[in-house]
């Protein structure tokens, strides 16, 4: 289960879901100016440090299939 973090790890500026944020395969999280200072790369791991996505996506159905409203019984 990924973790939502809702700080940055660098300066410790609040990231709420909606904001723009930045995370590296470890899961280490920076506000985008860290980032941009950071060149990208994670000082921790030196992993690519790749936007979050608003929000908790969901990865289970398609929208087109909830937006429906067909009932199944
Ligand atoms: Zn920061
Ligand atoms: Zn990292």
């Amino acid at each position: 289960m990924l973790e939502m973090k809702t700080a940055c790890e660098h300066c410790q500026k609040r990231l709420d879901h909606e904001d723009e944020a930045y995370i590296c395969s470890y899961e280490c999280t920076y506000c985008k100016s860290c980032t941009v200072s950071f060149d990208t790369t994670c000082p921790n791991c030196q992993g690519s440090l790749l936007r979050r996505p608003p929000r908790q996506a969901r990865k289970e159905g398609s929208p087109s299939t909830v937006s429906r409203g067909d009932p199944l019984k």
